[in-house]
């Protein structure tokens, strides 16, 4: 690959309008050719919200009708650096959809049947107000909840549900990334990995990050960088990814044997000594290992590399390879290249492997195993904990840390899951354990993209365990249909967020920003609310939440409307504009920035962020965090732990003596890198005190082949979409539109299969019945299917993203038998969009993930994603898209699981671990609600 020079790319940056042309842009409109028409437009930059990864875009607002025509990448966004994966542009089609919600909805009739009618964003405030004060007040705060699936603007929840004093934060983590967060947390208190792809000799990821994961764009750029100034590629996935494909290695294991070639890798680095020693020696916990495991041997170094050689003897490159498929010879020479690139070694696991498997949360505490070994913890070219390239704002009124402690999210059985149980609230519900009384849904959609979604359906329709649903979206989803309102809430151009994330070795922060009131303001016309300029009265949650939680507590008698007034004008409502500019003006050099730009004035910097979009905090200097040394006023009044180095204030760790200076650190009780963890032992694992291979559920040990048993995949995305939300985008869904079953022709000669044919997948709880498709980009002996397709909507649903929903009917028998058949597949629709006339597409595939039992992992909490499935073909009555679950199975596939678990409380009557973050974090004083006791 040609590499191209800096001053290449910039001359390519300088094709994009430059910023002082952006409120007076000429291009000739591309429809009147071949006449040449000249349209002015003002561009507006905000953030793409179609993944978490919130690349710049630009808005290309036309002058004379103040209409949003296009979206472009914004190059002025350090993360994306103006360019997008083709879901951001077709954010023009979800702004443009025919079928979105323009007006709040309350429903008609009994919940679930499809009637509804319009209502005031006022009528709405107001219900959901009385019953959330009515709730706060009986001190029913478990029965008020905020469950959000696409999350954004930093912190702000946390700002609201605290200052509200509620312990109601409910997220989908748990069937999304919460694996691999536990695995990196384990080892050095960051939950998250933060890759320098671009300067790396070394990449090895766990699925496929380069087309599809997590930060897919702007990692997809930096990866390529890396591999063209020479990096090696390698990708452990059972599917030749398009990641796959463009690797010098494809390692397609089979599902959940991904932490044993790890060790098997980390064994070789070991006994070859390719280890980098300095590293291990100081910033691993070794002492305290031999200490607790081989008290007999002496602490010395060379014993603890030994000891780890004799601890991983199992983990040979054939046992590796009996257990994967990948060869040894492979694993032998990937491991000398890891251990080669030394601190230049980046590598990822998110959701796949971390996400699908019993004890899946092993893979990514072996994949920093190897981080570990060869040095590259926080190293320019190597892997950072996220925190370290990610900007965190400073809020006005910040509230109190919240003294209540929810068990329908942390319940006592998952002492260390690392985010909410979300995915067994249904079952909570259904086994008495409570009830939701308000109950929020925000870009959220269980009823389909969680497992088990028919259990979801039968509590959502039963009014005693959610008084009120209110679903925040700004499209029609699965999960909608069963509300009682329906809340318009703005796409990437309509609405205000902060972002900020881990793409690279930099920070920066990036402004969401509604277009077309940010363009009524340059035009001298401000709106006071989002809702006046977006289309319709489509709303944003920022402002919604400011006004619900000021008519919660109308007289501040409560305690509550104090965090939500200005820190300029007390005692008034904050606005959405001193809100940000609260937060802009205390960005690190962002001031400066806005001055030098020619902003001043009460709004300067958050001037600036409207012009640009984002700030570049820092381009680069943040490696090696741990070895910042602690300052003179940190240290004062502090003492050091002679045994273990740990420097303590007041009680709490706040550094450690690295060769006799005092260091940060990590944030975990020994301030390092925690080969060993007492925490595992502390919380009944002891058998996971240090990185192991578990074996999955799915491990071939529990199949039977005989019976047609194979493991399904059900976890991969397309890269052209995203979950629920781009079933209002055309072009997206015009480009993807099926999920078959991928199957090696071996496979699908012992079956008899050809591509196209039907197969029926029958999972623990029921079956679905698919399409065949025959590919070699399958590994043998497994299948896989994508999760991204299957929409559906009911005769009674009228309307809905109807560029992606199969038209389904819905048969319960009331006693835990449901049924879903087909009715149509996708339909050409008459709109104001001539497109929709024109849809050629016919089949929008079968929706998997509704026939999955929950498997939550007893540890970390993760819903285990692959199924084991019985493959059969389908009878003669049995029809493409039918789908039978029983969910009385369901119910005793969660009991089977809850079994495996070990409940608090863990030391101390602790519910769980104080060291672990929790995304809201309770307050922690003793004998407070972090701790077990008889009266709480
Ligand atoms: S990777 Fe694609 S979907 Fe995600 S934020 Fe960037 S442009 Fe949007």
């Amino acid at each position: 690959m040609r590499k191209f020079s800096d001053e290449e790319i910039a001359e390519m940056y300088e094709n994009f309008p430059s910023p002082e042309t952006w409120d007076n842009w000429i291009e000739y409109d591309p429809k009147a050719w071949p006449k040449k028409v000249k349209k002015t437009y003002q561009i507006v930059p905000t953030t793409c919200f179609n993944c978490e990864s919130a690349c710049g875009l630009t808005a290309f607002i036309e002058k004379e009708t103040q209409e949003v025509k296009k979206f472009e990448g914004n190059p002025h966004h350090p993360g994306s650096r103006g360019r997008n994966c083709a879901k951001g542009p077709a954010t023009i089609n979800q702004i443009k959809d025919p079928d979105r919600i323009l007006f709040p909805l309350k429903r008609k009739g009994k919940r679930g049947d499809g009637e509804w009618e319009r209502v005031t964003w006022d009528e709405v405030l107001d219900t959901l107000s009385t019953r959330i004060r009515k709730a706060i007040k009986e001190d029913r705060h478990n029965e008020v909840a905020y469950h959000v699936g696409r999350p954004g603007h930093e912190k702000f929840m946390n700002w609201i549900l605290q200052g509200w004093g509620i312990d109601g934060h409910n997220s989908h983590t748990n069937i999304c990334s919460s694996g691999a967060r536990f695995g990196y947390n384990i080892w050095y208190g960051y939950d998250r990995p933060s890759p320098d792809h671009a300067n790396a000799q070394f990449i090895l990821l766990v699925s496929a990050h380069l087309e599809s994961g997590h930060y897919f764009n702007p990692h997809a750029q930096r990866i390529i960088e890396g591999k063209m100034k020479g990096a090696k590629l390698a990708t452990m996935d059972p599917r030749l990814s398009n990641t796959a494909s463009m690797s010098d290695y494809w390692l397609p294991t089979y599902p959940g044997t991904e932490a044993a070639v790890l060790l098997a890798m980390a064994v070789i680095i070991l006994k070859e000594g390719l280890y980098n020693r300095e590293y291990l020696e100081n910033w691993t916990n070794w002492k305290e290992y031999l200490e607790a495991r081989h008290p007999k041997k002496k602490v010395t170094f060379e014993n603890y590399i030994s000891s780890m050689i004799e601890e991983y003897k199992e983990f040979t490159p054939e046992f590796a390879e009996k257990e994967s498929g990948v060869k040894a010879s492979t694993i032998i020479e990937i491991a000398r290249e890891i251990g080669k690139a030394g601190e230049r070694f980046a590598s990822h696991n998110w959701r796949a492997a971390g996400a699908s498997n019993l004890g899946g949360w092993c893979v990514a505490r072996c994949l920093h195993f190897l981080t570990v070994l060869t040095g590259a913890v926080g190293t320019k070219g190597g892997t950072s904990p996220n925190s370290w390239n990610k900007f965190s704002p400073t809020q006005p009124n910040p509230p109190e840390p919240h003294k209540k402690w929810n068990e329908l999210h942390f319940p006592r059985e998952y002492p260390l899951a690392f985010f909410e149980m979300s995915q067994l609230l249904p079952h909570f519900l259904k086994e008495g354990r409570g009830k939701m009384d308000v109950y929020f849904t925000r870009v959220f959609n269980p009823v389909w993209t969680y497992p088990d979604g028919f259990t979801w359906i039968e509590q959502l329709t039963d009014e005693d365990k959610f008084g009120v649903h209110a679903a925040l979206t700004p499209t029609w989803n699965e999960t909608a249909f069963y509300a009682d309102f329906v809340l318009p809430m703005g796409l990437a151009s309509e609405r205000h967020d902060i972002n900020s994330y881990a793409t690279h070795g930099g920070t920066w922060v990036a402004f969401r920003q509604p277009v077309l009131r940010e363009a009524a303001r340059r035009n001298g016309n401000p709106v006071e609310y989002t809702y006046q300029a977006n289309p319709g009265e489509v709303w944003e949650e920022d402002e919604f939440w400011i006004e619900l939680s000021w008519r919660i507590d109308p007289d501040g008698s409560m305690g509550i409307r104090k965090h939500f007034e200005s820190p300029y004008r007390p005692g008034e409502k904050i606005t959405i504009e001193e809100y940000y500019q609260y937060i802009f003006e205390r960005v690190n050099g962002l001031p400066e920035a806005a001055k030098a730009d020619g902003f001043t004035g009460p709004f300067a910097e958050l001037n600036y962020m409207q012009k640009y979009g984002a700030y570049e905090i820092e381009q680069g200097e943040s490696y090696k965090v741990n070895e910042t040394l602690l300052t003179e006023q940190q240290l004062e009044g502090s003492t050091i732990d002679k045994k273990t180095d740990v420097v303590y204030k007041e009680g709490k760790a706040i550094g450690v003596l690295i060769k006799g200076k005092a260091v940060v650190g990590f944030p975990t009780p020994s301030r390092k890198n925690e080969f060993y963890s007492q925490t595992m032992v502390d919380w009944k694992w002891p058998e996971y005190a240090i990185p192991q291979y578990i074996k999955s559920h799915i491990h071939s040990d529990h199949l039977d082949k005989s019976k047609g048993e194979y493991v399904l995949v059900p976890t991969f995305r397309l890269p052209t979409l995203i979950h629920t939300r781009s079933g209002n985008a055309k072009w997206l869904v015009e480009i993807s539109n099926r999920n078959p079953i991928w199957m090696h022709p071996e496979d699908a000669a012992k079956w008899g299969f050809k591509t196209g044919d039907l197969v029926k997948m029958n999972t623990d709880i029921g079956y679905f019945i698919d399409k065949v498709w025959v590919t070699q980009s399958m590994k043998p002996g497994v299948v896989a299917c994508s999760h991204h397709i299957g929409r559906w909507r009911r005769t009674q649903d009228k309307i809905g993203n109807r560029w992606a929903t199969n038209t389904v009917n819905i048969e319960n028998d009331g006693q835990g038998k449901w049924h879903m058949n087909t009715l149509s597949g996708i339909q050409p629709f008459e709109s104001e969009d001539s497109d929709s006339k024109r849809i050629f597409w016919k089949d929008g595939g079968v929706h998997q993930n509704i026939t999955h039992a929950v498997h939550p992992d007893p540890i970390s909490g993760m819903h285990c994603w692959h199924q084991r499935v019985r493959i059969e073909k389908p009878g003669p009555n049995e029809n493409y898209g039918d789908i039978v679950v029983d969910t009385n199975k369901s119910h005793e596939i969660y009991k089977e699981w809850l079994s495996m678990t070990r409940p608090a409380p863990g030391p101390n009557g602790e519910r769980r671990p104080l060291w672990f973050k929790r995304a809201f974090t309770p307050d922690k004083i003793e004998g407070g609600c972090y701790f077990i006791s008889d009266t709480n």
